[in-house]
C-alpha cells in the first residue's frame, strides 16, 4: 500500500504518537487502555461493528432501520431544548434527487460550525418518526462524500469507549496504522492457521477493524479466538506433561489428623467441604502430583479445605505455599487461616511485596529450615530465594489470574519431587467449559453455602426509585450495617454517562448521607491507601464505601449488608455476581441493588438474570448464551482491547470444533518440540484468562 512508503521508518513498535493526531493528551489516554505502540493499537480490537452497509436514496429511508444516505446539506441550526436540563440540539436538513430529510444531533453544538451548507455528506444512523416532522435520522455518523469512508456506509468498528477515547477518534488512527499490519508477527505458526483455513494474521487484523463483509469478519474472529484457544490448550498440555514426568511426595491419609483438623475448625464443615477435603486427602496420598480445582461460589468456604490440606501435608513433614493474586487477598487468607490452624500448632507466615527486608529474611530462613509449615503470599512467593525445605503442596487462589509459568515456577520449588497442586476459584465456569479451560484438572465443587447464611435479595432499582433505595441504605446503616456503592468509572466521562466515583462520593457525602461516614476507593489510589481504606471499612469505621470496580474478589466484610451498583448495565454478569458476593457473608439479611439508567434489552436480560439466579454457575451459563458470537463482548464492561480479545475467546469457547482443533494443534506442537517456537512458548507462559471470565 502506498501509505507504507509514506510512513517509511515506522514499524509496529513505534509509539502511537507517530500517528497523525495522537497528541500527548491522547498518548496518555491510550496508555491507560494499554496501547503504547502502533502494534498495540492494531491489536486494540473493536468490541463490535455497526452495520451501516445498506445505502439508500432518501426516499427509501425506513423507520428503525440502520441505513446510509448520501445527501447535500441545505441548512443547519442550533437550538436549546426547553425543560429541566437544557440540551443543545443541532437540526439539519439534507436532500438528494429523491427527497428531503432531517437529521438531529444532541449535545454536539460544534457541528453547527463543522458542517457546511452545500456540501455533500454520507450519513449513517437509525431513522425515527418524529412528531409532525416525518422521518428523522438521529445522531447520525457522518463524513464528507469522497472521504475515507471510515465512519459510515460500511461495517463500522465500535471500540471500547473509555478514557475519553471515542471510536470516531480511533478509527482514522487505526486506518493510518493498518498498512503496518503486514509487519505484525503472530506467534501461531502459519501452517497451523493454514491447516484450519484461517486467514493470515495481518489479514485478520485488517478485517477485525474494517471488514468488507460479515464473512470476512467472522473468519478474522475465528483466527484470534483460535490463538487464544491454542494458548490455553498448550498450557493444559504442557502442565499435564510436566506432571506426568514427575513423582510427587506421598502424603499419607492419616484419619487421626483429618479428625483433629476438622475438630479444630471453629465451625462444622458443610457436606460439600467434607467431600472436597476427602477427595484432596485421597489425591495427596498418591505418588503422582495432584491437580485439583476447588471450585466454589464466594463464601462457600474454600479456605477451610485448603487449610485441611495444608495440615495433612504438615503432618507428614512437608510444607505448603499458598499464592493469592493481590496483597489484600493474601493478607485476608493469613487472617482466616490463623485461627483454623493455631489449635493444630501449624506454623504460618505471610510474605508480601510490603514485607520488610528483615521480616522477609526471617521467613525465608524458617521456610528453608522447615520451621514454617505454610507460607501464604502474593507473587512475592515466586522469587528464586523462596526455597522451602520440603515442598508438598502448592495452593493458588483465583488460579486463572496466574499464568502457567508462574504456577510452574512455584511447582519447581519442590526440587526433584513435584508438589501437589490445589487451585481454588470462585469464578463460575460453565460445566461445559471446565474441560477446555482446565484440561485434566479434576474438579471438586463446593455447591453448598455454610448454614445460617442469609440469601442476598437482588432488586432492580428504577430511576424513580432511587430515593427509596437511599432511604433503605440509611436504615441499614442505622441498624449498624455497612454498605458498598459501586461506580464503574473514576473520571467523569460524557460518553459513558456514568456517575464518576469521585463525583458520586462528593454527592453522596454532602447531599444524600451528610450524617454518615463515607469513604472513597478507586484504582488510582496507591496500594497502601487502598489497603488503609479497606482496613477501616473492615473495622467498621466507615458506613458506606464508594468504590470503583477495584473492590477485590474475596474481600470479607461480614457486617456489610447492602451492595448498591450504579450503572449496573455496564458490568458483565460474572462481575456483578462477584460484587454481590461481597454481601451476605455474615448473619445479616443482605441486598444487592442494581441501578441502571439504560433501556438496552441485552442489559436488562443480564440484570434480570441477576435477579432470577443466585448461583454463579447458572449465571455463567446465561452469560455464555447472551454473549453469543453475534455481539461478542457487547456492553459488558470490557474496558480494554485485551478484554475485547477475551470476548473473542468467549465466542471461541462456544465453538467446539475450534476447541478440538486447538487441542489437536497443541498436542502436535508439543510433540514437535515447543522450543522451536520461542515466541509461542513465551505467550503460553504468560497467558492468563483475563477479563471476561473473571
Ligand atoms: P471462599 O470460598 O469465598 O474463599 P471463605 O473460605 O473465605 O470462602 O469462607 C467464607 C466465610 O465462611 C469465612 O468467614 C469462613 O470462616 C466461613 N466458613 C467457612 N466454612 C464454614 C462452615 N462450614 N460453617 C460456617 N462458616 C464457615
Ligand atoms: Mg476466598
Amino acid at each position: 500500500m502506498t501509505l507504507t512508503v509514506i510512513r517509511g521508518g515506522l514499524n509496529p513498535d513505534s509509539p502511537v504518537t507517530k500517528l497523525a493526531g495522537v497528541t500527548e493528551g491522547y498518548r496518555r489516554k491510550f496508555e491507560k487502555v494499554g496501547v503504547e505502540t502502533i502494534g498495540d493499537l492494531l491489536r486494540y480490537y473493536p468490541r463490535r461493528h455497526e452495520d451501516f452497509t445498506e445505502t439508500v436514496p432518501v426516499c427509501f429511508l425506513a423507520e428503525e432501520a440502520k441505513q446510509t444516505v448520501r445527501a447535500r446539506l441545505e441548512n443547519i441550526r442550533l437550538r436549546m431544548s426547553r425543560g429541566g436540563r437544557s440540551r443543545a440540539i443541532v437540526e439539519a436538513f439534507f436532500s438528494d434527487d429523491t427527497g428531503r430529510m432531517k437529521a438531529m444531533w444532541f449535545n454536539q453544538a460544534y457541528l453547527v460550525n463543522k458542517l457546511v451548507a452545500g456540501q455533500e455528506y454520507v450519513m449513517s444512523g437509525k431513522v425515527r418518526r418524529a412528531r409532525g416532522a416525518g422521518l428523522v435520522m438521529m445522531n447520525p455518523a457522518f463524513e464528507e462524500e469522497g472521504g475515507a469512508g471510515l465512519h459510515t456506509g460500511r461495517l463500522v468498528p465500535i471500540y471500547p469507549e473509555t478514557e475519553g477515547l471515542t471510536s470516531r477518534f480511533i478509527r482514522p488512527r487505526v486506518a493510518d496504522a493498518l498498512p503496518l499490519a503486514d509487519q505484525l508477527e503472530d506467534d501461531i505458526p502459519d501452517d497451523a492457521a493454514g491447516r484450519l483455513g484461517l486467514p493470515p494474521f495481518p489479514d485478520a487484523v485488517r478485517a477485525l477493524h474494517f471488514p468488507e463483509s460479515e464473512e470476512e469478519l467472522a473468519a478474522a474472529r475465528r483466527r484470534v479466538a483460535f490463538r487464544q484457544l491454542l494458548l490455553m490448550q498448550l498450557g493444559v498440555v504442557l502442565s499435564r506433561d510436566e506432571r506426568a514426568r514427575h513423582d510427587a511426595p506421598v502424603i499419607a491419609y492419616d484419619v487421626d489428623v483429618a479428625r483433629r483438623v476438622r475438630d479444630s475448625l471453629p465451625f462444622r464443615l458443610t457436606d460439600a467441604q467434607r467431600k472436597a477435603a476427602h477427595q484432596v486427602f485421597t489425591d495427596l496420598a498418591e505418588p503422582h502430583p495432584m491437580a485439583r480445582l476447588l471450585q466454589g461460589d464466594v463464601g462457600s468456604g474454600k479456605t477451610a479445605v485448603a487449610a485441611m490440606a495444608a495440615a495433612m501435608v504438615a503432618a507428614s513433614g512437608r510444607q505448603t505455599l499458598f499464592m493469592a493474586p493481590t496483597e489484600i487477598l493474601a493478607q485476608q487468607h493469613v487472617r482466616t487461616l490463623q485461627p483454623y490452624l493455631e489449635p493444630m500448632r501449624l506454623r504460618l507466615g505471610g510474605l508480601f511485596g510490603s514485607t520488610t527486608a528483615s521480616a522477609r529474611r526471617a521467613l525465608l530462613a524458617g521456610l528453608a529450615a522447615g520451621e514454617l509449615d505454610l507460607l501464604v503470599g502474593t507473587h512475592a512467593l515466586l522469587e528464586p530465594d523462596v526455597v522451602p525445605r520440603a515442598l508438598g503442596l502448592v495452593v493458588t487462589d483465583e488460579q486463572h489470574r496466574f499464568g502457567i509459568d508462574q504456577r510452574m515456577t512455584l511447582a519447581a520449588k519442590g526440587g526433584s519431587l513435584y508438589p501437589h497442586l490445589l487451585s481454588m476459584t470462585a469464578t463460575p465456569i460453565p460445566r461445559t467449559l471446565q474441560l477446555t479451560l482446565f484440561g485434566d484438572l479434576t474438579v471438586s465443587v463446593l455447591d453448598e453455602l455454610p448454614p445460617g447464611r442469609q440469601p442476598v435479595t437482588t432488586r432492580l432499582v428504577l430511576p424513580e426509585e432511587r430515593e427509596e433505595a437511599y432511604a433503605f441504605v440509611a436504615a441499614q446503616v442505622r441498624q449498624g450495617r455497612q454498605v458498598f456503592v459501586i461506580c464503574p468509572l473514576v473520571e467523569e466521562s460524557e460518553v459513558l454517562q456514568v456517575r464518576s466515583a469521585t463525583g458520586e462520593f462528593e454527592r453522596l457525602s454532602t447531599e444524600v448521607f451528610p450524617d454518615l461516614r463515607l469513604a472513597l476507593l478507586h484504582g488510582r489510589m496507591k496500594a497502601a491507601e487502598k489497603d488503609a481504606v479497606m482496613e477501616r471499612f473492615k473495622a467498621g469505621a466507615i458506613d458506606i464505601l464508594v468504590s470503583t470496580a477495584v473492590v477485590e474478589v474475596g474481600v470479607d466484610v461480614p457486617n456489610a449488608s447492602v451492595m448498591l451498583i450504579e450503572g449496573a448495565e455496564r458490568f458483565g454478569l460474572a462481575q456483578l455476581h462477584q460484587f454481590r458476593g461481597r454481601v451476605g457473608r455474615g448473619s445479616h439479611p443482605s441486598s444487592c441493588l442494581l441501578l441502571s439508567d439504560s433501556v438496552a434489552p441485552e442489559s436488562n436480560q443480564r440484570l434480570n438474570a441477576m435477579v432470577r439466579y443466585t448461583s454463579g454457575f447458572d449465571l455463567a451459563e446465561v452469560d455464555l448464551e447472551l454473549r453469543g458470537p453475534g455481539d461478542i463482548v457487547g456492553a459488558t464492561g470490557a474496558q480494554h482491547g485485551r478484554d475485547a480479545e477475551s470476548g473473542l475467546l468467549v465466542a471461541g469457547l462456544l465453538d467446539t470444533r475450534l476447541i478440538a482443533a486447538a487441542r489437536e494443534e497443541a498436542e502436535r506442537l508439543v510433540r514437535g518440540g515447543l522450543d522451536r517456537h520461542p515466541r509461542l512458548l513465551a505467550a503460553v507462559g504468560s497467558f492468563k484468562i483475563a477479563g471476561s471470565l473473571s
